[in-house]
Protein backbone atom coordinates (compact mmCIF):
# COMPACT_ATOMS: atom_id res chain seq x y z
CA UNK A 1 0.00 0.00 0.00
CA UNK A 2 1.42 3.36 -1.21
CA UNK A 3 1.50 6.42 1.47
CA UNK A 4 -1.78 8.18 1.48
CA UNK A 5 -1.82 11.34 -0.22
CA UNK A 6 -3.78 15.02 0.77
CA UNK A 7 -4.55 17.68 -1.52
CA UNK A 8 -6.03 21.12 -1.07
CA UNK A 9 -8.99 22.57 -1.57
CA UNK A 10 -7.91 25.43 -3.49
CA UNK A 11 -6.04 22.81 -5.71
CA UNK A 12 -3.14 24.99 -5.77
CA UNK A 13 -0.62 23.36 -3.96
CA UNK A 14 1.49 20.17 -4.20
CA UNK A 15 -0.09 17.07 -2.01
CA UNK A 16 1.26 16.01 1.14
CA UNK A 17 1.52 13.21 3.53
CA UNK A 18 -0.64 13.02 6.50
CA UNK A 19 2.52 14.09 8.42
CA UNK A 20 3.02 17.36 6.43
CA UNK A 21 -0.42 17.98 6.55
CA UNK A 22 -0.74 17.62 9.68
CA UNK A 23 2.40 19.81 11.00
CA UNK A 24 1.33 22.37 8.21
CA UNK A 25 -2.28 22.76 9.34
CA UNK A 26 -3.64 24.88 6.31
CA UNK A 27 -2.39 24.38 2.87
CA UNK A 28 0.10 27.24 1.27
CA UNK A 29 -2.63 28.12 -1.07
CA UNK A 30 -5.16 28.32 1.90
CA UNK A 31 -6.83 25.83 1.41
CA UNK A 32 -7.71 22.47 3.39
CA UNK A 33 -6.16 19.79 2.92
CA UNK A 34 -8.44 16.63 2.25
CA UNK A 35 -7.72 13.05 1.24
CA UNK A 36 -6.77 12.42 -2.41
CA UNK A 37 -8.91 9.30 -2.06
CA UNK A 38 -10.32 7.81 1.04
CA UNK A 39 -9.28 4.46 2.39
CA UNK A 40 -11.87 1.99 2.44
CA UNK A 41 -12.51 -0.31 5.82
CA UNK A 42 -14.56 -3.54 3.85
CA UNK A 43 -17.71 -4.33 5.32
CA UNK A 44 -16.22 -7.30 7.43
CA UNK A 45 -13.95 -4.95 8.86
CA UNK A 46 -16.79 -2.79 10.28
CA UNK A 47 -18.55 -5.63 11.05
CA UNK A 48 -15.77 -6.84 13.88
CA UNK A 49 -15.69 -3.35 15.36
CA UNK A 50 -19.19 -4.37 17.41
CA UNK A 51 -16.83 -6.50 19.53
CA UNK A 52 -13.93 -4.38 19.89
CA UNK A 53 -13.11 -1.21 22.59
CA UNK A 54 -13.05 2.15 21.52
CA UNK A 55 -9.59 2.33 21.61
CA UNK A 56 -9.06 -0.38 19.15
CA UNK A 57 -11.42 1.01 16.32
CA UNK A 58 -9.83 4.37 16.76
CA UNK A 59 -6.55 2.39 15.87
CA UNK A 60 -8.17 0.31 13.01
CA UNK A 61 -9.55 3.27 11.23
CA UNK A 62 -6.88 5.68 11.67
CA UNK A 63 -4.01 3.07 10.75
CA UNK A 64 -5.47 3.32 6.94
CA UNK A 65 -4.23 6.90 7.25
CA UNK A 66 -0.97 5.99 8.94
CA UNK A 67 0.38 3.51 6.58
CA UNK A 68 3.79 4.12 6.45
CA UNK A 69 4.21 7.70 9.03
CA UNK A 70 3.85 5.94 12.12
CA UNK A 71 4.68 2.11 12.59
CA UNK A 72 1.07 0.05 14.15
CA UNK A 73 2.48 -0.59 17.48
CA UNK A 74 2.91 2.87 17.77
CA UNK A 75 -0.44 4.02 16.90
CA UNK A 76 -2.04 1.68 18.78
CA UNK A 77 -0.27 2.83 22.30
CA UNK A 78 -1.14 6.43 21.01
CA UNK A 79 -5.14 5.13 20.60
CA UNK A 80 -4.81 3.14 24.25
CA UNK A 81 -3.40 6.42 26.08
CA UNK A 82 -5.56 8.98 24.45
CA UNK A 83 -8.79 7.22 24.52
CA UNK A 84 -8.68 6.08 28.18
CA UNK A 85 -12.15 7.43 29.15
CA UNK A 86 -15.80 6.00 28.30
CA UNK A 87 -18.34 7.02 25.43
CA UNK A 88 -21.61 6.51 26.99
CA UNK A 89 -24.77 5.60 24.96
CA UNK A 90 -27.47 6.72 26.39
CA UNK A 91 -31.06 5.20 24.85
CA UNK A 92 -33.43 8.23 24.66
CA UNK A 93 -36.73 6.18 23.04
CA UNK A 94 -36.76 3.19 21.45
CA UNK A 95 -33.69 2.93 19.01
CA UNK A 96 -32.98 6.84 19.32
CA UNK A 97 -29.71 7.23 21.85
CA UNK A 98 -27.39 10.54 23.02
CA UNK A 99 -23.89 9.84 21.98
CA UNK A 100 -21.89 11.78 25.30
CA UNK A 101 -18.86 13.07 24.03
CA UNK A 102 -18.03 14.53 27.37
CA UNK A 103 -16.15 12.33 29.33
CA UNK A 104 -12.66 13.80 28.16
CA UNK A 105 -9.98 15.94 30.06
CA UNK A 106 -12.09 18.97 29.70
CA UNK A 107 -15.26 17.51 29.23
CA UNK A 108 -16.06 18.30 25.66
CA UNK A 109 -15.77 16.48 22.02
CA UNK A 110 -12.80 18.13 21.38
CA UNK A 111 -10.55 16.32 23.55
CA UNK A 112 -11.32 13.16 21.04
CA UNK A 113 -9.02 15.43 18.52
CA UNK A 114 -6.48 16.97 20.58
CA UNK A 115 -5.61 14.30 22.38
CA UNK A 116 -4.40 12.52 19.27
CA UNK A 117 -3.33 15.39 17.53
CA UNK A 118 -0.87 16.56 20.79
CA UNK A 119 0.59 12.87 20.36
CA UNK A 120 1.02 12.53 16.47
CA UNK A 121 2.52 16.10 16.47
CA UNK A 122 5.20 14.98 19.79
CA UNK A 123 5.98 11.99 17.43
CA UNK A 124 7.12 14.27 14.65
CA UNK A 125 8.32 16.80 16.23
CA UNK A 126 10.78 14.31 18.24
CA UNK A 127 11.87 12.18 15.02
CA UNK A 128 12.31 15.77 13.32
CA UNK A 129 14.09 17.37 16.25
CA UNK A 130 11.96 20.66 15.41
CA UNK A 131 10.27 23.05 17.18
CA UNK A 132 6.71 24.47 16.58
CA UNK A 133 3.89 26.86 17.98
CA UNK A 134 0.75 25.76 18.12
CA UNK A 135 -1.62 28.90 17.54
CA UNK A 136 -5.25 28.68 17.87
CA UNK A 137 -7.95 30.67 18.36
CA UNK A 138 -11.38 29.06 20.22
CA UNK A 139 -14.64 29.81 21.18
CA UNK A 140 -14.05 28.13 24.20
CA UNK A 141 -13.88 24.14 24.20
CA UNK A 142 -11.35 23.61 21.63
CA UNK A 143 -8.48 25.90 23.84
CA UNK A 144 -9.48 24.15 26.90
CA UNK A 145 -8.95 21.05 24.85
CA UNK A 146 -5.60 22.00 22.84
CA UNK A 147 -3.86 23.42 26.29
CA UNK A 148 -4.72 20.05 28.28
CA UNK A 149 -3.34 17.77 25.30
CA UNK A 150 -0.34 19.80 24.43
CA UNK A 151 0.56 20.77 27.94
CA UNK A 152 3.72 20.20 29.04
CA UNK A 153 4.64 18.32 25.36
CA UNK A 154 8.29 18.66 24.43
CA UNK A 155 9.02 20.80 21.48
CA UNK A 156 5.51 22.43 21.28
CA UNK A 157 4.53 26.06 22.57
CA UNK A 158 0.63 26.71 22.42
CA UNK A 159 -0.69 30.14 22.17
CA UNK A 160 -4.88 29.95 22.72
CA UNK A 161 -6.86 33.26 21.29
CA UNK A 162 -10.57 33.80 22.95
CA UNK A 163 -13.19 36.00 23.00
CA UNK A 164 -13.06 37.19 26.46
CA UNK A 165 -17.11 38.10 26.63
CA UNK A 166 -18.05 35.12 24.69
CA UNK A 167 -17.21 32.16 27.07
CA UNK A 168 -18.20 30.85 30.15
CA UNK A 169 -16.17 30.87 33.28
CA UNK A 170 -15.77 27.27 33.29
CA UNK A 171 -14.91 27.08 29.83
CA UNK A 172 -12.05 30.01 30.49
CA UNK A 173 -10.34 28.33 33.62
CA UNK A 174 -10.50 25.48 31.79
CA UNK A 175 -8.04 27.02 29.70
CA UNK A 176 -6.40 29.86 31.97
CA UNK A 177 -4.97 27.69 34.67
CA UNK A 178 -2.16 25.52 32.80
CA UNK A 179 1.09 27.04 32.57
CA UNK A 180 4.90 25.78 31.17
CA UNK A 181 4.24 25.59 27.37
CA UNK A 182 0.48 27.13 27.14
CA UNK A 183 -0.26 30.85 26.89
CA UNK A 184 -3.82 32.29 26.78
CA UNK A 185 -4.31 35.44 25.21
CA UNK A 186 -8.11 36.98 26.34
CA UNK A 187 -9.11 39.21 23.22
CA UNK A 188 -11.35 42.13 23.46
CA UNK A 189 -13.59 41.10 20.65
CA UNK A 190 -15.47 38.22 18.88
CA UNK A 191 -14.62 34.54 18.00
CA UNK A 192 -14.39 35.56 14.48
CA UNK A 193 -11.72 37.97 14.87
CA UNK A 194 -9.31 35.71 17.48
CA UNK A 195 -9.91 33.57 14.08
CA UNK A 196 -8.98 36.69 11.56
CA UNK A 197 -5.92 37.67 13.77
CA UNK A 198 -4.39 33.67 14.00
CA UNK A 199 -5.33 33.51 9.99
CA UNK A 200 -3.00 36.38 8.95
CA UNK A 201 -0.68 35.24 11.64
CA UNK A 202 -0.19 32.29 9.15
CA UNK A 203 -0.07 34.44 6.15
CA UNK A 204 2.40 37.10 7.34
CA UNK A 205 5.75 37.04 5.83
CA UNK A 206 7.13 39.47 8.74
CA UNK A 207 6.21 35.72 10.75
CA UNK A 208 7.58 33.19 8.47
CA UNK A 209 10.80 32.39 10.48
CA UNK A 210 8.53 31.10 13.25
CA UNK A 211 6.99 27.29 12.81
CA UNK A 212 3.57 27.64 13.27
CA UNK A 213 0.20 25.69 13.10
CA UNK A 214 -2.77 25.27 14.15
CA UNK A 215 -5.29 23.38 15.97
CA UNK A 216 -8.45 24.13 14.78
CA UNK A 217 -10.37 22.04 12.52
CA UNK A 218 -9.15 23.70 9.55
CA UNK A 219 -6.19 20.64 10.84
CA UNK A 220 -7.04 17.54 8.77
CA UNK A 221 -5.31 15.61 11.93
CA UNK A 222 -8.89 17.63 13.99
CA UNK A 223 -11.04 15.31 11.40
CA UNK A 224 -10.18 12.03 10.92
CA UNK A 225 -9.93 11.10 14.91
CA UNK A 226 -13.63 12.64 14.83
CA UNK A 227 -14.57 10.32 12.46
CA UNK A 228 -13.75 7.37 15.01
CA UNK A 229 -16.89 7.52 17.54
CA UNK A 230 -19.51 7.51 14.27
CA UNK A 231 -18.22 4.11 13.40
CA UNK A 232 -18.05 3.38 17.40
CA UNK A 233 -21.82 4.47 17.67
CA UNK A 234 -23.05 2.51 14.63
CA UNK A 235 -20.92 -0.37 15.91
CA UNK A 236 -23.09 -0.70 19.21
CA UNK A 237 -26.09 0.70 17.33
CA UNK A 238 -26.92 -0.25 14.09
CA UNK A 239 -27.36 -4.27 13.33
CA UNK A 240 -25.01 -5.47 10.36
CA UNK A 241 -24.92 -2.81 7.29
CA UNK A 242 -27.73 -0.99 8.82
CA UNK A 243 -27.97 3.11 7.76
CA UNK A 244 -27.70 5.22 10.97
CA UNK A 245 -28.68 8.71 11.60
CA UNK A 246 -26.65 11.16 13.35
CA UNK A 247 -27.71 14.90 14.34
CA UNK A 248 -24.72 16.75 14.93
CA UNK A 249 -24.58 20.83 16.53
CA UNK A 250 -22.55 22.25 14.25
CA UNK A 251 -20.40 25.56 14.33
CA UNK A 252 -17.28 25.43 12.00
CA UNK A 253 -18.32 21.55 10.80
CA UNK A 254 -15.81 19.55 12.02
CA UNK A 255 -17.49 16.85 14.22
CA UNK A 256 -19.76 16.81 11.46
CA UNK A 257 -17.64 16.38 8.77
CA UNK A 258 -16.16 13.50 10.88
CA UNK A 259 -19.27 11.70 10.34
CA UNK A 260 -18.71 12.39 6.36
CA UNK A 261 -15.27 10.98 6.24
CA UNK A 262 -17.08 7.95 8.59
CA UNK A 263 -19.26 7.71 5.49
CA UNK A 264 -16.82 8.30 3.07
CA UNK A 265 -14.91 5.35 4.72
CA UNK A 266 -17.70 2.77 4.35
CA UNK A 267 -20.11 3.27 6.94
CA UNK A 268 -23.69 3.25 5.86
CA UNK A 269 -25.33 6.23 7.24
CA UNK A 270 -29.27 7.28 6.36
CA UNK A 271 -29.11 10.86 7.36
CA UNK A 272 -26.39 13.36 8.61
CA UNK A 273 -28.44 16.35 10.33
CA UNK A 274 -26.29 19.16 11.00
CA UNK A 275 -28.27 21.57 13.56
CA UNK A 276 -26.69 24.83 13.63
CA UNK A 277 -27.48 27.88 16.11
CA UNK A 278 -28.73 31.28 14.75
CA UNK A 279 -25.69 31.08 12.41
CA UNK A 280 -27.67 29.66 9.93
CA UNK A 281 -25.18 29.97 6.45
CA UNK A 282 -25.31 26.81 5.54
CA UNK A 283 -28.84 25.66 6.06
CA UNK A 284 -29.84 28.60 3.58
CA UNK A 285 -26.98 26.92 1.56
CA UNK A 286 -28.78 23.91 1.42
CA UNK A 287 -31.93 25.72 0.57
CA UNK A 288 -31.03 27.78 -2.23
CA UNK A 289 -27.54 26.99 -3.60
CA UNK A 290 -26.46 30.04 -2.60
CA UNK A 291 -23.91 31.14 0.43
CA UNK A 292 -24.07 34.26 2.07
CA UNK A 293 -21.40 33.57 5.03
CA UNK A 294 -22.89 35.54 8.40
CA UNK A 295 -20.93 38.18 9.25
CA UNK A 296 -19.99 39.17 12.02
CA UNK A 297 -21.38 36.09 13.11
CA UNK A 298 -24.87 36.29 15.31
CA UNK A 299 -24.30 34.88 19.25
CA UNK A 300 -25.87 32.34 20.18
CA UNK A 301 -26.45 30.22 23.44
CA UNK A 302 -24.27 27.60 21.88
CA UNK A 303 -21.55 29.91 22.41
CA UNK A 304 -18.55 27.03 20.66
CA UNK A 305 -21.15 27.39 17.23
CA UNK A 306 -20.95 31.03 16.80
CA UNK A 307 -19.23 30.55 13.43
CA UNK A 308 -20.81 33.08 10.30
CA UNK A 309 -18.19 31.23 8.20
CA UNK A 310 -17.58 27.53 9.15
CA UNK A 311 -14.09 26.60 7.71
CA UNK A 312 -15.16 23.02 7.07
CA UNK A 313 -18.04 23.77 4.04
CA UNK A 314 -14.66 23.72 1.65
CA UNK A 315 -14.30 20.23 2.00
CA UNK A 316 -17.81 18.89 2.42
CA UNK A 317 -18.30 20.74 -0.50
CA UNK A 318 -15.34 19.38 -2.15
CA UNK A 319 -16.99 15.96 -1.12
CA UNK A 320 -19.63 16.62 -3.64
CA UNK A 321 -17.68 17.58 -6.60
CA UNK A 322 -17.30 21.98 -5.72
CA UNK A 323 -15.19 24.09 -5.06
CA UNK A 324 -15.29 27.03 -2.40
CA UNK A 325 -12.50 29.05 -1.37
CA UNK A 326 -11.59 30.43 1.92
CA UNK A 327 -13.72 33.21 1.67
CA UNK A 328 -17.18 31.26 0.70
CA UNK A 329 -16.78 32.44 -3.13
CA UNK A 330 -18.05 29.15 -4.87
CA UNK A 331 -16.28 28.55 -8.62
CA UNK A 332 -17.91 25.62 -9.14
CA UNK A 333 -21.30 24.45 -7.57
CA UNK A 334 -21.30 21.01 -5.90
CA UNK A 335 -23.43 18.56 -6.16
CA UNK A 336 -27.27 19.95 -4.64
CA UNK A 337 -29.37 16.96 -5.28
CA UNK A 338 -26.80 14.66 -3.42
CA UNK A 339 -26.05 16.83 -1.04
CA UNK A 340 -29.79 17.04 -0.25
CA UNK A 341 -30.45 13.80 -0.37
CA UNK A 342 -27.73 12.93 2.25
CA UNK A 343 -28.15 15.50 4.65
CA UNK A 344 -30.62 17.90 6.39
CA UNK A 345 -29.74 21.27 8.43
CA UNK A 346 -31.94 23.51 10.18
CA UNK A 347 -31.36 26.50 12.54
CA UNK A 348 -31.90 26.38 15.96
CA UNK A 349 -33.17 29.53 17.67
CA UNK A 350 -31.99 30.29 21.25
CA UNK A 351 -35.64 29.88 22.66
CA UNK A 352 -36.34 26.57 21.25
CA UNK A 353 -32.64 25.64 22.33
CA UNK A 354 -34.03 26.58 26.30
CA UNK A 355 -36.63 24.78 25.47
CA UNK A 356 -35.01 21.22 23.80
CA UNK A 357 -32.85 21.32 27.33
CA UNK A 358 -35.89 21.55 29.46
CA UNK A 359 -38.11 19.29 27.38
CA UNK A 360 -35.80 16.37 27.16
CA UNK A 361 -35.34 16.87 31.14
CA UNK A 362 -38.97 16.53 31.41
CA UNK A 363 -39.70 13.60 28.77
CA UNK A 364 -35.85 11.56 29.64
CA UNK A 365 -35.10 12.92 32.42
CA UNK A 366 -31.62 13.38 30.37
CA UNK A 367 -29.77 16.52 31.11
CA UNK A 368 -28.87 18.50 27.91
CA UNK A 369 -26.40 21.74 27.60
CA UNK A 370 -26.80 23.87 24.97
CA UNK A 371 -25.55 22.53 22.11
CA UNK A 372 -26.68 18.87 22.47
CA UNK A 373 -29.80 20.80 22.66
CA UNK A 374 -29.30 22.19 19.16
CA UNK A 375 -28.69 18.59 17.93
CA UNK A 376 -31.87 17.45 19.54
CA UNK A 377 -34.27 20.11 18.05
CA UNK A 378 -32.57 19.61 14.84
CA UNK A 379 -32.90 15.65 15.12
CA UNK A 380 -37.35 16.81 15.72
CA UNK A 381 -36.98 19.16 12.79
CA UNK A 382 -35.40 15.65 10.09
CA UNK A 383 -37.77 13.91 11.91
CA UNK A 384 -41.00 16.10 10.86
CA UNK A 385 -40.24 15.51 7.17
CA UNK A 386 -38.75 12.21 7.24
CA UNK A 387 -39.57 9.56 9.06
CA UNK A 388 -37.05 7.23 11.15
CA UNK A 389 -38.69 4.50 11.08
CA UNK A 390 -36.79 2.02 12.83
CA UNK A 391 -33.70 2.77 11.85
CA UNK A 392 -31.19 3.83 14.84
CA UNK A 393 -30.58 7.21 15.22
CA UNK A 394 -27.69 9.15 17.32
CA UNK A 395 -27.95 12.78 19.08
CA UNK A 396 -24.30 14.07 19.46
CA UNK A 397 -23.69 15.73 23.24
CA UNK A 398 -20.64 17.67 22.59
CA UNK A 399 -19.93 18.95 25.97
CA UNK A 400 -20.73 18.65 29.89
CA UNK A 401 -23.99 20.66 31.57
CA UNK A 402 -21.30 21.32 33.85
CA UNK A 403 -19.66 23.87 31.30
CA UNK A 404 -22.76 25.45 30.90
CA UNK A 405 -23.70 25.96 34.60
CA UNK A 406 -25.79 29.26 34.79
CA UNK A 407 -27.57 28.31 31.49
CA UNK A 408 -28.60 24.73 32.63
CA UNK A 409 -29.39 25.83 36.20
CA UNK A 410 -32.34 29.00 34.22
CA UNK A 411 -33.77 26.01 32.78
CA UNK A 412 -34.04 23.29 35.14
CA UNK A 413 -33.77 24.84 38.48
CA UNK A 414 -30.70 22.89 40.09
CA UNK A 415 -26.79 23.27 38.57
CA UNK A 416 -25.68 20.53 36.84
CA UNK A 417 -23.07 18.37 38.94
CA UNK A 418 -18.94 18.84 38.02
CA UNK A 419 -17.26 16.11 36.87
CA UNK A 420 -13.93 15.04 38.76
CA UNK A 421 -11.23 16.29 36.35
CA UNK A 422 -13.09 19.78 36.23
CA UNK A 423 -13.10 20.39 39.86
CA UNK A 424 -9.54 20.10 39.75
CA UNK A 425 -9.01 22.77 36.81
CA UNK A 426 -11.85 24.92 38.57
CA UNK A 427 -9.63 25.33 41.68
CA UNK A 428 -6.16 26.17 40.30
CA UNK A 429 -5.65 30.01 39.73
CA UNK A 430 -5.88 31.25 36.29
CA UNK A 431 -3.22 33.26 34.40
CA UNK A 432 -3.63 35.39 30.83
CA UNK A 433 -2.49 37.89 29.07
CA UNK A 434 -5.46 40.19 27.71
CA UNK A 435 -5.22 42.37 24.75
CA UNK A 436 -7.34 44.39 22.26
CA UNK A 437 -8.79 42.76 18.79
CA UNK A 438 -5.81 44.36 16.79
CA UNK A 439 -3.38 42.37 14.59
CA UNK A 440 -0.39 44.72 15.11
CA UNK A 441 -0.22 43.83 18.87
CA UNK A 442 -0.44 40.33 18.35
CA UNK A 443 2.30 40.64 16.08
CA UNK A 444 4.75 41.89 18.34
CA UNK A 445 3.68 39.46 21.34
CA UNK A 446 4.23 36.98 18.77
CA UNK A 447 7.75 38.18 18.00
CA UNK A 448 8.60 38.53 21.19
CA UNK A 449 8.11 35.15 22.25
CA UNK A 450 10.04 33.53 19.67
C1 LIG B 1 -16.66 23.15 18.92
C2 LIG B 1 -17.97 22.75 19.44
C3 LIG B 1 -19.05 22.49 18.60
C4 LIG B 1 -18.99 22.70 17.11
O1 LIG B 1 -18.12 21.81 16.49
P1 LIG B 1 -17.63 22.10 15.02
O2 LIG B 1 -16.70 21.00 14.70
O3 LIG B 1 -16.96 23.44 15.05
O4 LIG B 1 -18.83 22.12 14.16
C5 LIG B 1 -20.23 22.04 19.16
N1 LIG B 1 -20.35 21.88 20.49
C6 LIG B 1 -19.34 22.13 21.32
C7 LIG B 1 -19.56 21.96 22.78
C8 LIG B 1 -18.11 22.56 20.84
O5 LIG B 1 -17.11 22.82 21.68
Amino acid sequence: MSTLLFRSTNGQSPAVTLREALLEGQAPDRGLYFPEKFPKLTCDEIAAFAQLPYHEIAFRVLAKYTDGIIPNDALATMCREAYNFSIPLEKIYDRVHLMRLDQGPTASFKDFAAQMMARMFGRFLREDGKQLTILTATSGDTGAAVAHAFHKIPGVQVIVLFPIAEVSESQRKLMTVLKDNVRTVAIDGKFDDCQAMVKRAFADPDLAHIALSSANSINIGRLLPQSVYYFYAASRLAKDGEPIVFSVPSGNFGDMMGAIVAREMGLPVKKIIASVNDNDAFPKFLATGSYQKICPSRNSLSNAMNVGHPSNLARLVAVYGGQMDETGKISRQPDLAAMRRDLFSTSVSDARTVAGVRDFWNKFQLLLEPHGAVAWQGFLDWNAVEPLGDAPAVIVETANPAKFPEEVEKVVGWPPDVPENMLAALKLPEDFDRMDADYAKFKNYLLARH
